[in-house]
């Protein structure tokens, strides 16, 4: 990089997540994929890596990453995997296995995932379990991938029974988070992450969700400052999160507000592009609102308040949005109660009190998530 470049270079922030020996940081700048080599060098002394990628994402950034590798004196390998969720399925993580254990991998050998949440997951779970145990790094792509799915260790793929039902907590020892790969993500895409960032605001920011109300258009834009603060501030909340409660036995579970009404939907629409994950988040947190004002918890103004900055980002919040399909509240419920959330056959929600102030619900009548979901169906 010229010394103009780097001048105008906005200072890398970094955000800790505080595990004791597992803490790792989450560097956020931008240019960082040139750099992620430097980066690296850093937490892994053994100087081997393995990048895995899509194959969308490797032609963009793959040889950038490994040239900055090279110069940090890492010896790297590749894998390439298709683009989407299929990709997290067993034929590949099988593949995958095989072909790494193939190469000359041993324990100190790194596992590098370049790409959005699928290429995340899939990287992070062959870390977790050859060798019992390699050293991972992410560097994500996606808006998904920077606010939510790199940090915290969650990994994982897919079983015909359900999504991310085989996997383990395994945390990186670094996420590099470059800004400027969002300029090639599709806008559709940078919707659906942008669902994530605004789903931190709801959680527990009511502050961060006002930003996001006056900078949210900014954001999706293109403006890098903005985008830099709200993914600066949505994974330092999610940092908070997982410090307190990594492997989810209480606050880690407010994350998921939006995911159950978001994942019944995803199940009836396919888990595919007919519905983004973010996409049914968006909605899921609509409904949320919604099974709250109806348990007495908020006002129904907070919930609209919601849906409108939600419309306003383009993304969907009213089923109808969803052209040609035929929604039933059996359906839906069905599939959340198939969901791996749900103990002891009771209903647990992550609900509201407020925009800032998510809770958790365990017992909620199916009663009253049917009576939403018909509402809904019929708007
Ligand atoms: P994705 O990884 O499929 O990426 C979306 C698309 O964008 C893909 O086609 C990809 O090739 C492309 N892409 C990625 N970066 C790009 C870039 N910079 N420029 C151009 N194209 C690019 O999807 P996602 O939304 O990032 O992740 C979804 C996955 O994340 C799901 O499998 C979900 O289960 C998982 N997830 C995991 C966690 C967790 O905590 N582990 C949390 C949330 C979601």
């Amino acid at each position: 990089m010229n010394e103009a470049a780097s001048s105008t270079r906005t200072a890398d922030e970094r955000v800790t997540v505080a595990l004791g020996e597992r803490s790792y940081d989450v560097v956020i700048g931008d240019g960082l994929i040139d750099r992620a080599g430097t980066l690296m060098a850093a937490v892994l002394p053994d100087r081997r890596l393995i990048v895995i990628s899509d194959e969308n994402v490797a032609p963009l950034y793959l040889e950038r990453v490994l040239a900055g590798c090279r110069d940090a004196g890492f010896t790297c390998g590749t894998a390439i995997v298709a683009a989407g969720e299929a990709s997290k399925d067993f034929a590949t993580f099988q593949a995958l296995s095989e072909r790494l254990l193939g190469t000359r991998l041993d324990r100190g050998t790194a596992i590098v995932a370049l790409g959005g949440g699928v290429v995340g997951d899939l990287a992070g779970f062959l870390a977790s379990v050859l060798l019992r145990g390699l050293p991972f790094v992410q560097i994500p792509t996606t808006l998904l991938a920077q606010v939510d799915s790199s940090v915290g260790g969650k990994t994982g793929i897919n079983s015909r029974h359900g999504k991310n039902l085989i996997g383990a907590f395994h945390q990186p020892r670094l996420v590099v988070v470059d800004i400027d790969t969002l300029m090639t993500l599709d806008r559709r895409q940078l919707r659906a992450g942008y669902a994530e960032v605004v789903k931190y605001g709801l959680i527990g920011d009511d502050e961060f969700f006002g930003w996001l109300e006056e900078n949210g258009a900014r954001l999706l834009d293109g403006d890098a400052d903005a985008r830099r603060r709200a993914v600066r501030t949505s994974c330092a909340a999610k940092a908070a999160i997982v410090a307190e409660d990594e492997r989810e036995a209480g606050r880690r579970a407010l994350l998921n507000l939006g995911h159950t009404f978001g994942h019944a939907l995803e199940a009836e629409t396919g888990f595919g592009d007919a519905l983004l994950h973010g996409e049914a988040v968006a909605l899921g947190c609509v409904l949320a609102f919604r099974l709250s004002a109806r348990l007495g918890l908020c006002g129904p103004e907070a919930g609209e308040r919601v849906r409108q900055h939600l419309a306003a980002a383009g993304l969907p919040t009213r089923l109808a949005d969803l052209a040609g399909r035929q929604w039933t509240s059996d359906a839906l419920i069905a599939h959340m109660q198939h969901d791996k959330k749900i103990r002891d056959g009771r209903m647990t929600f992550v609900l509201a009190s407020a925009i800032g102030e998510a809770v958790v619900a365990r017992d909620v009548d199916v009663d009253h998530v049917r009576a939403v979901l018909d509402d809904a169906i019929a708007r």
